[in-house]
């Protein structure tokens, strides 16, 4: 029996692998980018592959929507369309602006940025690397801001594991973050990603009390009309996801 089931799965596997919706499994994916470039770092896409991920979408028919959207959806509890996708980047990587703010213009794919605001404008070591990345500037920030395209939100101001300091600290990095934000291009925010994906009740009662509608981790897995819009799954996308991967991350 169980020979079956797993030939079965290999088969639906496989015809899923190759684009067919009606064996999606349902839900929409939010993507998670971080650095789209040629460094070293291991969740680096490189431009042409991202470039190539951006067609396939649009080749595909998908609808790229904004993060807010999708909150906005899970809130009403609305059926999500088919092929709907959300794209993310995290950590303010300079490249954002060079490699990926190009191709989302061209097919006009809205995107959230989620920046460590003390970053802004400083060169980072990526700690498991060593290697040094640059950032983006306030100004590259306001004209993408400006584009309509990116939306910015917080990602703490030191991109510190919140659960790994007291509640006080933790608080403070979130909102000196969205305060940074706010202020530097005149809007308010509602969106946050947890460094590291790490969380715990007290930051969430953090967060509502402040004003987040939702917040995004780094748990695989695709976002259902039913999921908790304080601890959204994302889909990550780096330098081994293959083109088939891609397509299942995306079904
Ligand atoms: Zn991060």
């Amino acid at each position: 029996m169980s020979l079956i089931r797993n030939k079965i799965t290999r088969n639906i596997k496989s015809l899923a692998l190759l684009g067919l919706n009606y064996l999606s499994p349902g839900g929409t994916a939010i993507l998670m980018y971080h650095s789209v470039g040629r460094n070293k770092i291991f969740f680096t896409v490189k431009p042409e592959d991202f470039q190539k991920q951006m067609a396939c979408l649009s080749a595909k028919g998908y609808s790229v929507v904004p993060l807010a959207r999708l909150a906005e959806m899970i809130k009403n509890k609305e059926e999500f369309p088919r092929k709907t996708v959300v794209l993310t980047f995290d950590d303010s990587f300079e490249d954002n602006y060079s490699n990926v703010f190009p191709v989302l213009k061209k097919y006009n794919f809205p995107a959230t940025f989620f920046v460590a605001t003390d970053f802004i404008g400083k060169d980072q070591k990526n700690e498991s690397t060593g290697i040094f990345f640059k950032t983006l500037s306030w100004p590259q920030i306001k004209e993408m801001s400006e584009s309509g395209l990116i939306d910015f939100e917080p990602h703490t101001s030191t991109h510190r594991e919140l659960t790994g300091i007291s509640l006080e600290e933790a608080k403070k990095e979130i909102l000196d973050s969205k305060r940074a934000i706010e202020e530097g291009l005149g809007k308010k925010c509602h969106f946050f990603a947890y460094p590291r994906g790490k969380y715990d009740e007290e930051i969430i009662k953090i967060l509502k009390e402040n004003g987040f509608l939702a917040a995004v981790t780094v748990n695989p897995g695709r976002v259902r009309k039913t999921s908790d819009l304080l601890k959204l799954p994302r889909q990550s996308i780096d330098s081994l996801t293959y083109k088939l991967q891609f397509l299942h991350k995306i079904l």
